[in-house]
């Protein structure tokens, strides 16, 4: 392996790995472990762990609360949650919204959400996509438009992960319709609670509830929840959506999905499948200790790379999920924890977990549009 850990790195695996073992609940562990989703008050509940520990926002600076860790530390700390497995600090809080104030908020912006953000005393949801607005983000519809010191907010999000769970959402909203399409946006914070936002689910394969519309008929949000200058809202987005994917090939996963899938069947065809996405998962995880140590150096990154570990990264966890429902069989439509288990099978089936994962290709930026990307940053295509 090219990276050589430290002492001190190694000390500190040691260290994440005895407090998850001592503070993580058996019970959440095995719902992980069986892809079951977990409750609302179980993902606060560790994340308060976490934040008790001083852990909860593992990219932030010290000056805004974060642990103040090496990116190699911060890649151990994910590294430790995903072997567990753990639940990971919520995303839509740490990764996205918490970076996005500690960059462009006001300080009066920082103070009010940033430690209600890393305890999640506010759940955040994310407002980006709209009907027709996905990949092609800058063709977003929902608008704004100033009225006094508001804006007043009409339109449509989708896909809106957990926001049936959320407070509040951080969302792009037109504010300027007659300039060019990225000139235009601006990002507003609103809270759900506000009259006119409706949050509605979306049925999906999986027969979870992980998804939603969000509808907004003349939100009213005050001026001062705008994030960064007015029309600016691009620039802010791509910050976003470029933060923190150290974490984002996910092989801990991938490697818990096969060796379910090895104890379920020991039939050599299936075997011999499980070796190769073995073989290629190493390599994943060798470019990603590869980019890890390029960034320890100094390196900005994680750049097109980023690109490789997501296409990858989610192809094999794909592959594994498949494979997972061919060794299960039938039992692949019966609850994971008992197969005479009460509980709600499409809470629980590996079914669900083939079907949950199909998604992965599409969420985070769709594998085309990785593989777009990496044609014009690393072959040069235009
Ligand atoms: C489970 C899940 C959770 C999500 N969570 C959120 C969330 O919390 N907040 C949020 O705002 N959004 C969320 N999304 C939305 C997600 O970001 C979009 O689905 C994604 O960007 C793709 O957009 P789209 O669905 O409109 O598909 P489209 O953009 O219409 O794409 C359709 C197909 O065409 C391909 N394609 C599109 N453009 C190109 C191109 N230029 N070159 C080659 N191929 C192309 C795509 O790869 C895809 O296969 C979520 C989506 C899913 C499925």
């Amino acid at each position: 392996m090219d990276l050589r850990f430290s002492a001190d790195e190694r000390a500190f695996r040691a260290d994440v790995r005895a407090f998850i073992g001592a503070e993580l609940d058996p019970a959440l562990r095995r719902k992980l472990a069986e892809h079951r989703a977990l409750t609302k008050a179980e993902i606060v509940g560790w994340q308060r762990r976490l934040h008790a520990r001083g852990w909860a926002t593992p990219s932030w600076p010290a000056e805004h609360g974060g642990p103040g860790w090496s990116v190699v530390q911060r890649w151990i700390f994910l590294d430790e949650l995903h072997r567990a497995p753990a639940p990971e600090p919520l995303s839509f809080n740490v990764n996205m919204i918490g970076p996005v104030l500690i960059a462009y908020g006001t300080p009066g912006q920082q103070r009010r959400f940033l430690p209600r953000i890393a305890r999640l005393d506010d759940w955040w949801a994310q407002g980006f996509s709209e009907p027709g607005a996905g990949s092609d983000l800058a063709a977003l519809k929902t608008r704004a438009v100033r009225d006094g010191d508001h804006y007043v907010v009409s339109g449509q999000k989708a896909w809106q992960g957990m926001a049936q769970h959320a407070d509040w959402m951080f969302t792009l909203v037109r504010t300027d319709p007659a300039a060019k399409p990225q000139a235009g946006i601006s990002m507003l914070l609103v809270d759900l609670r506000s009259p006119g936002v409706g949050v509605r689910p979306i049925a999906t394969l999986d027969g979870r509830h992980e998804v939603n519309e969000v509808f907004l008929d003349e939100v009213r949000v005050p001026a001062a929840l705008r994030v960064g200058d007015e029309n600016r809202g691009w620039e802010i987005a791509k910050y976003l959506l470029g933060h923190e994917r150290t974490g984002i090939a996910r092989i801990g996963m991938t490697q818990r999905l096969l060796a379910r899938a090895k104890g379920l069947s020991s039939e050599p065809a299936l075997r011999e499948r499980a070796a190769l996405i073995e073989a290629e998962l190493k390599a994943l995880e060798i470019t990603q200790l590869r980019l890890l140590d390029a960034m320890r150096q100094g390196h900005r990154g994680p750049d097109a790379r980023a690109s490789i570990l997501k296409i990858k990264g989610t192809e094999l966890r794909q592959a594994a999920s498949e494979l997972l429902l061919e060794a299960a069989g039938r039992r692949a439509w019966r609850a994971a924890a008992d197969e005479f288990d009460a509980l709600a099978p499409a809470e629980t089936t590996i079914a669900s977990t083939y079907f949950t994962l199909r998604a992965a290709s599409i969420y985070g930026g769709s594998n085309e549009v990785q593989k777009n990307i990496l044609a014009k940053t690393v072959l040069g295509l235009r």
